[in-house]
């Protein structure tokens, strides 16, 4: 049964880059307002996050780890999630059978957290009490231990941190209510940095630096029909004096962050039209969509999203990014 769990993890959790995005959500979704990341050796060794949010209860630790353990915790409200991205509570429960995990957390009015660790979805041991500030600290440590190949497939490509990197930028700049920070373990320097209080355009220039910034145009629309593919769209993209070697797309539909390459290829359409010299743009929006149109039996750890009616949204999208160029071409 090991084996069988241990490769359904390994599903779960492809490389390093995909625990630190689901440790980001749940920080998230524990509603915190800062979210600090120490890596070590592009994660094989260590991911630490550390957030300020609302922690986790004695009561719950035993089961933190068990596999669809979502609706079991008391803390569950979020349905939402549920039916819009089909997730089910999975992503600690892998880490757990392919990694060392150590939970530090303390809730709101408590003296003192706990720490607990996690083998195989289960607790190493019960939890012992420790001195906590606010929030939860999750320790991913020795990622693929038991996965000798995909550790040696892994060890040998430089670029797990700067993937890492990527991802924790793209969530600085949609969640500019929350500070984050990525740095490398020991390092004084952080390589993601972003302060709470800033707009979107500063927390765009302080990750993806001046040039981007100085060159983005604002785009928005929305529509309240009920029949309507898109209820809301926000965002900035970049105009004719924006140059860079490849397109930079960050897209977060429901506020979830996810890929999707039919819309990234359709913008470059777009722009190779209008702006010819501008031909791989940076684009940053946010999609809200009616949680019915995203095709939930996609699992959920793909990155790419499937939506149903995927040309229609497409156009639309399409449509509004060409006449805002359009306009401020004028
Ligand atoms: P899911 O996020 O789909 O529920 P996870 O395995 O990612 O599944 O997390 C399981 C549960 O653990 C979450 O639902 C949440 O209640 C709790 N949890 C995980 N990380 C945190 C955190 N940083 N702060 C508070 N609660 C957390
Ligand atoms: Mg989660």
């Amino acid at each position: 049964e090991s084996v069988v769990n241990r490769i359904a993890a390994g599903e779960v959790i492809q490389r390093p880059v995909s625990a630190v995005k689901e440790l980001v959500e749940n920080s998230l979704d524990a509603a915190s307002t800062s979210i600090n990341l120490t890596i070590k050796d592009g994660g094989l060794k260590l991911i630490q996050v550390s957030d300020d949010g609302h922690g986790i209860r004695r009561e719950d630790l035993p089961i933190l780890c068990e596999r669809h353990t979502t609706s079991k915790l008391s803390a569950f409200e979020d349905l939402q999630r549920i039916t819009s991205m089909g997730f089910r509570g999975e992503a600690l429960a892998s880490m757990t059978y392919v990694a060392h995990v150590t939970v530090t957390t303390i809730t709101k009015g408590q003296l003192h957290g706990y720490r607990v660790s996690y083998r195989d979805g289960v607790m190493e041991q019960e939890p012992r009490p420790c001195a906590a500030v606010k929030g939860t600290q999750i320790m991913v440590e020795n990622l693929f231990y038991n996965m000798a190949a995909r550790k040696k497939t892994l060890q040998n490509s430089s670029d797990d941190y700067s993937k890492i990197v990527d991802v924790v930028s793209r969530f600085a700049i949609h969640h500019t209510n929350v500070s984050f920070s990525c740095r490398k373990h020991g390092a004084v320097k952080a390589d993601v940095h972003t302060v709470a209080t800033s707009s979107r355009l500063d927390a765009i220039r302080t990750v993806y630096g001046v040039s981007a910034a100085h060159n983005l145009i604002e785009v928005q629309a929305s529509d309240n029909d009920p029949s309507s593919s898109i209820f809301e769209m926000h965002g900035y993209v970049s105009n004719a004096n924006y140059a860079a070697k490849k397109i930079t797309m960050v897209l977060f539909i429901n506020d979830r962050l996810v890929e999707w390459s039919a819309l990234k290829r359709a913008i470059e359409i777009v722009y190779a039209a209008t702006f010819p010299k501008a031909s791989k743009p940076f684009i940053y929006i946010s999609i809200v969509l009616p949680p019915e149109n995203i095709d939930v039996n996609v699992h959920p750890t793909k990155r790419e999203v499937s939506l149903l009616n995927q040309e229609v949204v497409i156009e639309k999208i399409q449509l509004v990014i060409e006449s805002t160029l359009r306009n401020s071409n004028d």
